[in-house]
Formats: C-alpha cells, structure tokens, sequence
C-alpha cells in the first residue's frame, strides 16, 4: 500500500512526537510511525519521571534553552489540564566546598550572572531545610526553586493525543526497516512488515534505535545503559517537598540524582547519571546487576540514611542514545535529500520537551536557528570526550 506524507517521523519519543506537532502547525501533512504500543514502555523518554534543570555548568545556551522551556512547561501545565510538570525546585549539592571550574559553581555562578536566585546553602542549612540529607555529610552547594520534575511518559502519552487531534497519523504498531531512496533523494521508509509509506520528507527520530536504520550514525553514536531504582519507605515524611526535592548528590563524582515521592506513584525514584554500560538495544537485556544494587545502598546509607534498607520495588536500565561529544543530533543528512535525524540524546533532553519540536522542525525544513550549529551533523573523533556538564564521566 502506498501512503503519501509531506514528512514521515520515525518514532514518537519526545523528539519524534514534538516535532510531529510542530511540522503539523506548520501545516506539513505528517505521519508518524513508531512499533508502540504509546508512549513505549522501552523509549526512553517513558519513564514516571525526568528531572527539568536549568544546571549546565558554565554552558550558557543550554541554560538559556531551559529558560525557555520551562515557560513551555508552565504553559503545558495549563493546556493539558493536568499537572505534569512539577517545579518542585532543585537541590545541587557537594562534598566539598564548590570550586571554580565544577558543574555546581560554574551552574550558580552563571544562574546569578542571568539573574536567577539561587540559594547557596552551608552543611547547617542543609541539615536544617532538608533533613534527609545526611548531616555533615553535604556542606555546600544550593537550592533553586526553578526547576523540578515532569512526568515524562504521561507527558508523551498526552502529546500523541494531541497530534492525532491536530491531523497528525499515527501508526502505532509499524516498526520502520529502512528508509527508501531513489537518486540520493529521500521517497520513504519501509516498515518490518513490508509496507512501503512515501513521504518527501523523513524524520529519524528513533533514540537508541535510530543506527540501526541509519547504520553510518553508528560510529558517533551508541546506546548506553544506566540504572535507575524506584524505592518504598514506610514512612515517606522525610521526602517530600518542601523538605526534599529534586536533587544531585555531588553529581560529578558520583553520578547520583533523584526525585522527592512521586505524587501518583508513591516512589522515590533515584538514578546515576554516569557513563553506564554499552548495551545493544534489542539483543541485550536492560537489568541492574548485583554491583548496582551494592552501590545504590552504599550510597544511601552515606546520604539518605533512612532509606538505607529501603524496598527496592523496581529497578531497570534505561538507555541513552549517546553521541561521543554528549551534544544531541539535529540535522539534515549531509548526503541524503529529504532525510532528517533528531537523536543523540545523551541522557538529558527531555527537558527541553516545550522547545524541540520548534528545533527540530527547523532543521527539518531548513529554516535558520541559533541552537542548531550545536547539533549539526558532524564528524566526530573516536576519542571525543562527552562535555554534558552534569555527568559523571569516570
Ligand atoms: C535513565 C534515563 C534517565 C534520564 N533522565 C533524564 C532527566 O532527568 N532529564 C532529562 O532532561 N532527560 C533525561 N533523560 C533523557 C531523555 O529521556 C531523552 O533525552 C529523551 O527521552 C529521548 O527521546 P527520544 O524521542 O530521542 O527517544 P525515545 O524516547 O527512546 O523514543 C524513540 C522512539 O523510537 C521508536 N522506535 C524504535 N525503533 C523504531 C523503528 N524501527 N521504527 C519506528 N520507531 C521506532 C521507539 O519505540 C520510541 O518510541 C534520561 C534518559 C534515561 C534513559
């Protein structure tokens, strides 16, 4: 059967699914193509939730991205009449006393710079604002109301029903093989089931799957995996906002990060933001082994000690598409006409969610944006450190 689109999106992750909307308000005839069932329960971007900062160390563009996408946030917020946003507030805490040149007082320092407010806290403030924490064991570091949490999967469910409002198609059971050329120009993709769907315009949007169908991405991208723990405690006082909020625990040297009690799902949910374990895809498993478990209770016991014995209710790996340098991929294809890629997220764009369909869709269509040289089409070196300021990278 043959299908005629303007552009065809490859996968209705957040970077997919934004961009449908927007290509769609554009008034482009859209259609997006993902193996479902939605939002799904292997993408990435499904999950109870994703932490929404605007920390990234001295990197001004990204902290001016997030600016603007938390006025999204906040709109979406009262568009979806339903609270998927929560701006709990972030708590950004060291070891050590902050040094220049580190995530946490290169964040603060710029924050104030663009005249944000952020509260520098001592060990005492810590113990005294948030008694959770360990005392003594932070002594420095700050809290900044901007910022939180935002229930990512719903966040998605809720997007692909307002595509399909807006005129976007969605086939939520195709599963896209390849995409289909003729002459070095782009004429569509072909699904797993042997549909052919035609489109002037292809959108890979695929996360960690998109090497798979376009393989000469695979040496500038690679799925990694990273644990994430949704703990029980009986008595959840202790975690909740105002009292414990968002946080990262010494993040650069540790990976740690996590969330206060989810409002629906009654978790704490705690992840580590580090360089995780080569993973295929679809050929191997997404669990935490032993090792994980005995560095999530070491680190509990040394920060939260309340939840040292905590119940483990659930525990995964999740799976970022990471480029080598850590920056997401957004671009035409250099050699292919009428084929686009949005991918590369390295573990930290869903909370740009309001302001990627824009992005993307100028790529796409090749109007001009600022942000976009970042993520341009590039070669990249095979030792090419990552430069995602918040990540622990040992
Ligand atoms: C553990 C973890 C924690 C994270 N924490 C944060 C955080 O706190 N804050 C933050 O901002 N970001 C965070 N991220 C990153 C964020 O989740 C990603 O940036 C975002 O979800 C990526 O979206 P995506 O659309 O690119 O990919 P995905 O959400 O993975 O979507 C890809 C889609 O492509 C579809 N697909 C696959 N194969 C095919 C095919 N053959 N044909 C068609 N469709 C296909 C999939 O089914 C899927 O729906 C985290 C990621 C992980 C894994």
């Amino acid at each position: 059967m043959l299908t005629t689109y303007d552009v065809i999106v490859v996968g209705a992750g957040i970077f997919g699914i934004t961009a449908a909307i927007e290509l769609r308000q554009r008034q482009y005839k859209v259609a997006v193509l993902d193996p479902g069932p939605l939002p799904t329960p292997l993408a990435a971007s499904t999950d109870i939730s994703k932490v929404i900062r605007m920390e990234y160390g001295s990197d001004e563009m990204y902290m001016i991205m997030v600016e603007k996408a938390l006025v999204g946030w906040e709109q979406w917020n009262v568009e979806f009449a339903e609270k998927l946003y929560h701006n709990t507030g972030v708590t950004m805490l060291t070891r050590k006393p902050m040094q220049p040149g580190e995530f946490e007082y290169e964040s603060y320092q710029l924050m104030l710079k663009r005249n944000h407010r952020p509260e520098r806290l001592t060990g005492d403030d810590i113990a005294r604002r948030f008694p959770a924490w360990k005392p003594g064991a932070f002594v420095d570091g700050y809290f900044h109301a901007k910022g939180g949490f935002a229930e990512s999967g719903r966040v998605v469910e809720v997007l692909a029903q307002r595509a399909q409002e807006m005129g976007v198609t969605l086939y939520a059971e195709q599963a896209v093989q390849q995409v289909v050329m003729e002459n070095g120009r782009i004429q569509g993709v072909q699904t797993t089931d042997g549909r052919t769907f035609n489109a002037s315009q292809v959108l890979v949007a695929a996360g960690v799957w998109t090497p798979i169908i376009l393989p000469e991405l695979e040496s500038v991208m690679r799925a990694t995996g990273h644990p994430v723990f949704y703990l029980k405690t009986a008595d959840t006082t202790l975690f909740k906002p105002p009292h414990f909020v968002v946080f990262t625990a010494d993040i650069t040297n540790s990976g740690w990060y996590g969330f206060p009690v989810h409002p629906k799902q009654d978790v704490i949910k705690i992840g580590n933001h580090g360089v995780g374990q080569l993973l295929h895809p679809v050929n191997d498993k997404r669990t935490v082994n032993d090792a994980d478990i005995r560095q999530l209770r070491l680190f509990l016991e040394a920060t939260f000690p309340t939840l040292k014995d905590a119940t483990i209710t659930h525990a995964r790996r999740c799976l970022y598409c990471d480029t080598l340098d850590e920056h997401f991929w957004i671009d035409r294809h250099p050699h292919i006409e009428g084929l686009s890629v949005a991918a590369g997220d390295s573990g930290h764009g869903f909370k740009f969610a309001p302001i990627l369909g824009n992005l993307i869709a100028d790529a796409v269509t090749g109007q001009p944006n600022p942000w976009l040289s970042k993520f341009r089409w590039r070669d990249l070196d095979i030792a090419t450190q990552g430069e995602e300021a918040a990540r622990y990278h040992k």
